[in-house]
């Protein structure tokens, strides 16, 4: 019979959130474990894999995550990710070779990528492994200002892999990105990272015990589990309906999510828990003191949206041209750009659409390419299109407004017509939560439940034709030195169609708004 595979760190993470996910990870499994990838990899681990193929929430690494490390390290030996047992041995060996050289360590060595094995079949990748004065370094690289308790696991685990290896530890620690750097460029990234010592957390992690109960568990029958927070955790498990089918229906699921007694707050929600409600479809509209909660609660009872007629006119009332208006931004946590900084905001498309008072319909668009930082051309292209005249339409325009202000900032000549903009902005947000309520949106104002609701039929969740989870994911993909030209049109072109799906929305609220009367008279 096969050995199991050696325990890494992606099996205590799983282990550590529900130890039913860790056993059918384990165990390879029939339709759900083919559906379920492992979580996703972090630090030199992508790195060394691929620069550019991930996003974590709107947040890129971006296309220099190789250079930062590598400038931070610049005489370090890499050893790239394996995969198969003997990919493994090879780089155990290479990784012991690198540590047994006679060499003295310069400046700047490191091994980025070293793979050590432990007697107790644990295995695992360091991301970084460089020289101190009383023994070895080990650091894990986080594309985020913060580490979290999965860090601290992974590192306890490093560790006690590496001092059953026989290796001296001296210290152990994360690099995290340090958002006072502003990349100079040239490639020059020394100083990005800043080190956080995890020496004083690690001593609450017992290894030993975790790596003993993880064997039993992965020996023992499929444990119990209740499905909870962690289900949702890393894009969801892949084993959610696994589970569902084993827990009653109920246990699991909400009865009527749109009905949600948190729709109204979570402070109101647990005293209409109190007097014996379990959604809104019972409680009394008279009992709901605030007018948004209570156009909210009729919409659920009725099983039917809620627009006030009032919105009409007040719609009717904005001039035209009216320009639908939607910004897509990137924040590279390794800046690409010469004086950006990490998670900086940087805005890369904008989409408008230009409707006259006759119904005419002009559709625009910007979308940077590869030529360096986009922000002057981006808000050249946009003075041009809104012109001096008419209504700006935007969803939540904080953000839009923000973008702009700091457009003015970066640019003095064009700080007087982009100041103008912002006085003719609109925000369809703050109209929709004082005049509208559709059962669908279960609560949430975001475009994307609003547009659910507005616009059932246009499709934001997702970019058609390309395999990128995000917008941002798809427009660092697009900047990827070397991509054949075809890939970097079909990744555009899913851009430039998802910046037309989101003015569309806006439209299309706009008119609904507008329609209100008709609406009401029609009920
Ligand atoms: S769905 Fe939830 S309970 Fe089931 S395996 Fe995944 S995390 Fe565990």
């Amino acid at each position: 019979m096969a050995a199991n595979p050696l325990l890494n760190h992606n099996d205590l993470q799983r282990w550590r959130a529900c130890s039913r996910s860790f056993w059918l990870h384990r165990r390879g499994g029939p339709a759900a474990l083919a559906s379920s990838p492992p979580p996703a990899a972090t630090g030199a681990g992508r790195l060394l894999r691929d620069a550019d193929e991930s996003a974590e929430e709107g947040v890129v690494h971006g296309p220099g995550i190789n250079a930062a490390l590598r400038a931070s390290f610049p005489h370090a030996d890499i050893i790239a990710a394996p995969g198969t047992p003997a990919e493994w041995a090879a780089a155990v060996q290479r990784t012991l070779d690198c540590l047994d050289s006679d060499r003295v360590a310069p400046e700047g060595w490191a091994i980025l990528g070293a793979c050590l094995t432990s007697g107790d079949r644990t295995q695992v990748r360091i991301d970084v492994l460089t020289c101190g004065e009383h023994g070895l370094r080990l650091f894990k690289v986080r594309y985020a200002t913060v580490g979290d308790e999965a860090d601290v696991d992974a590192m306890a685990m490093w560790v006690h892999v590496a001092a059953r290896c026989g290796l001296r530890v001296q210290s152990a620690g994360l690099l995290l990105v340090d958002t006072g750097f502003t990349y100079p460029g040239h490639g020059c990234y020394a100083g990005l990272f800043r080190e956080v010592d995890l020496a004083p957390v690690l001593g609450s992690r017992p290894v030993d015990a975790w790596v003993s109960a993880m064997k039993t568990c992965d020996r023992g029958p499929e444990p119990p589990a209740t499905p909870g927070a962690q289900c949702s955790q890393n894009g969801g498990c892949g084993f959610a309906a696994h589970c569902q089918a084993l827990a009653s229906t109920a246990s699991v699921l909400p009865a009527d999510p749109q009905a949600c007694l948190d729709i109204v707050g979570r402070e109101l929600a647990a005293d209409l828990r109190d007097e014996g409600h379990a959604n809104l479809h019972s409680v009394a509209l008279q009992r709901l003191d605030n007018p948004r909660h209570r156009r909210a609660a009729l919409a659920i009872q009725q099983g039917a949206p809620v627009l006030e007629p009032a919105v009409a006119a007040l719609m009717r009332a904005l001039p035209y041209p009216r320009h639908s208006l939607r910004f897509d931004t990137i924040g590279f946590a390794v800046p690409l750009w010469p004086g950006t900084r990490p998670y900086q905001s940087l805005p890369f498309q904008w989409t408008c659409d230009v409707q006259g008072p006759a119904g005419s319909l002009v559709r625009h668009g910007f979308l940077a390419g590869t030529e360096g930082d986009p922000r002057r051309a981006f808000a050249l292209t946009l003075l041009q299109v809104l012109g001096s005249t008419g209504a700006v339409l935007a969803y939540n325009a904080g953000f839009e407004r923000n973008r702009i202000r700091e457009l003015a900032q970066q640019f003095d000549d064009l700080a007087p017509a982009l100041d103008a903009v912002l006085a003719r902005i609109v925000d369809l947000f703050q109209i929709a939560r004082a005049h509208y309520y559709h059962p669908a949106m279960a609560g949430s104002w975001s475009f994307r439940s609003v547009s659910r609701a507005v616009a059932p039929g246009v499709m934001l969740d997702r970019l058609e034709g390309v395999d990128e989870s995000s917008v941002q994911a798809a427009f660092a993909h697009s900047l990827k030195p070397g991509l054949d030209s075809a890939a970097r049109q079909r990744l555009r072109a899913a851009l430039q169609a998802h910046g037309q799906r989101e003015t569309e929305v806006l439209r299309r609220m706009a008119a609904l708004f507008e329609g209100a009367e008709a609406v009401a008279r029609h009920d």
